[in-house]
C-alpha cells in the first residue's frame, strides 16, 4: 500500500514553488522508508526548477541533501533498522550491473535514478526529491549519519559535501598541496572546510570582496577577488588544483593561469561550453588539465560522512521553513546565503 506524501513542488519554469500531495511506493524488500528531518537546498535544485538545462518535466520536488530517521525496513534489508538516522544524496538508484556501479562509480552509470526529475526503475513514475515528509529509498542508496554531527549541518554534505570531497581526494590534496576554490557559496565553503582539513594550504577565488573575513573563518589561508587583475595577477602558477564551484558560463582562462605546472582545475558547477573558450596553449606548454567531476558513489559517500564524523566537519547553515523556500531561492540567486540553506521539515508537518 502506497503511502501519501506532502511535500512543495515546482509546477513549471517559472512559477514558485507551492505545497503538494503524491504518494511514496510501498516498501520493496530491500527498500527503506525514512522521515525526512531536513533537507539542503542546493543550486541545482534552482537549476531544475528554472529548465537551465532543458528538459524537464513537471511537478518538480526538488531536494537531495536529506537527512532523517529510518521508520520502516522491507525484509531483507540487513543495514539498517527503525531509529537510524541516515542521509540520501542525488542517486536513489542505478544498473548495479555496469563497469561504472561495479568501481563504486554509481553516479556515472548511464542508467542510474535521480533522487528527484527522474523516472523510478521499479514502475517508471517519477522521482520526488526531499522537500517532503518521506521518502522510501532502495537499502544500497541509504548512508549511515555519524553518531554526534548536527543534523542540520550534516544533510549538505550529501551533495555540497561530496562534491568537492571526491576530486579533493582525485587529486590528492594534502599537506604540501596548493588548494583554490572558486565560489563561496554551498559547494565552495564545504570544499574549503575538507580542503584544510585534508591539510592542503587553501585559497578562496570570490567575487564578493564582504566575504574575506568568512572565508579565513572556514578554513581560507588566503583570498583572491577574481575582478582585480592586480590580485590575479599575484597568483600566477600557483595552485596544484582548483575547484570551481560557479554555477553558470564564465571565463576559466583566467583561473588556468594560476594552476601551476601539471596543475588540475576541476569544474562542478557549470554544465555546457565555455565562453570565452579554452586556450589550448598553457595545457600544451606547461602540461595543465582541466577536469569536471560529479558528485561521488556510494562508498566514496560513505567515506566522506565517516572523515566528516571524525573531524567534526559540518556545512554553516541557514535553517528555513518550506514556507520560505522560493525566498531562499531568490536569495541564493543574489549569491546571499551563509552558506547552506537547510529546510527543516517541521515546518510541513505543522503546516
Ligand atoms: P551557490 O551556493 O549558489 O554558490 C555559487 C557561488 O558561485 C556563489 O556564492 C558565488 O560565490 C559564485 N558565483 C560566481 N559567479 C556567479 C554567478 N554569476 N551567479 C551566482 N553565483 C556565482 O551554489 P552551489 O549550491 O554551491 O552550487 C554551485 C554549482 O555546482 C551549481 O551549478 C550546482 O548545480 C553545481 N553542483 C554540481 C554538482 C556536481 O556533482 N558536479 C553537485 C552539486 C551542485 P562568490 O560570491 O564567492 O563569487
Ligand atoms: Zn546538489
Amino acid at each position: 500500500m502506497s503511502t501519501s506524501v506532502r511535500g512543495y513542488a515546482a509546477h513549471s519554469a517559472d512559477s514558485e514553488l507551492v505545497p503538494f500531495a503524491f504518494k511514496r511506493r510501498d516498501l520493496f524488500p530491500d527498500d527503506v522508508e525514512i522521515d525526512i528531518y531536513f533537507c539542503g537546498v542546493c543550486h541545482s535544485d534552482i537549476h531544475h526548477v528554472k529548465n537551465d538545462w532543458g528538459g524537464e518535466e513537471y511537478p518538480i520536488v526538488p531536494g537531495h541533501e536529506i537527512v532523517g530517521r529510518v521508520t520502516r525496513v522491507g525484509s531483507s534489508v540487513t543495514r539498517y533498522k527503525q531509529g537510524d538516522m541516515v542521509g540520501v544524496g542525488c542517486l536513489v538508484d542505478s544498473c548495479q550491473q555496469c563497469r561504472s556501479c561495479k568501481h563504486n562509480l554509481e553516479q556515472y552509470c548511464n542508467d542510474n535514478t535521480l533522487t528527484y526529475a527522474d523516472l523510478d526503475r521499479h514502475d517508471g513514475t517519477r522521482t520526488y526529491g526531499g522537500y517532503s515528509e518521506k521518502i522510501v529509498v532502495t537499502e544500497h542508496f541509504v548512508l549511515r549519519i555519524p553518531e554526534g554531527l548536527d543534523l542540520a549541518g550534516a544533510a549538505p554534505l550529501l551533495c555540497a559535501g561530496i562534491t568537492t570531497y571526491s576530486p579533493l581526494r582525485r587529486w590528492n590534496a594534502g599537506p604540501g598541496k596548493k588548494v583554490a576554490v572558486v565560489g563561496l557559496g554551498g559547494l565552495g565553503h564545504m570544499a574549503l572546510k575538507l580542503a584544510k582539513a585534508m591539510g592542503a594550504e587553501v585559497t578562496l577565488f570570490s567575487r564578493s570582496p564582504g566575504k574575506e573575513e568568512d572565508a579565513r573563518k572556514l578554513g581560507a589561508d588566503y583570498v583572491v577577488i577574481s575582478t582585480d587583475d592586480r590580485q590575479m595577477g599575484s597568483v600566477t602558477d600557483t595552485f596544484d588544483l582548483i575547484i570551481d564551484t560557479v554555477p553558470y558560463n564564465h571565463d576559466i582562462n583566467p583561473y588556468i593561469s594560476t594552476l601551476s605546472v601539471a596543475g588540475t582545475i576541476v569544474l562542478v558547477g557549470y554544465l555546457g561550453p565555455l565562453d570565452p573558450t579554452v586556450d589550448s596553449a598553457p595545457m600544451v606548454f606547461r602540461g595543465k588539465s582541466l577536469a569536471g567531476s560529479l558528485i561521488c558513489g556510494l562508498l566514496e559517500t560513505q567515506e566522506m560522512l565517516d572523515f566528516c564524523g571524525e573531524h567534526g566537519l559540518v556545512s554553516d547553515v541557514e535553517i528555513i521553513a518550506i514556507q520560505d523556500i522560493n525566498e531562499a531561492y531568490f536569495r541564493m540567486l543574489k549569491g546571499d546565503v551563509k552558506y547552506r540553506f537547510v529546510i527543516d521539515l517541521e515546518s510541513l508537518r505543522k503546516q
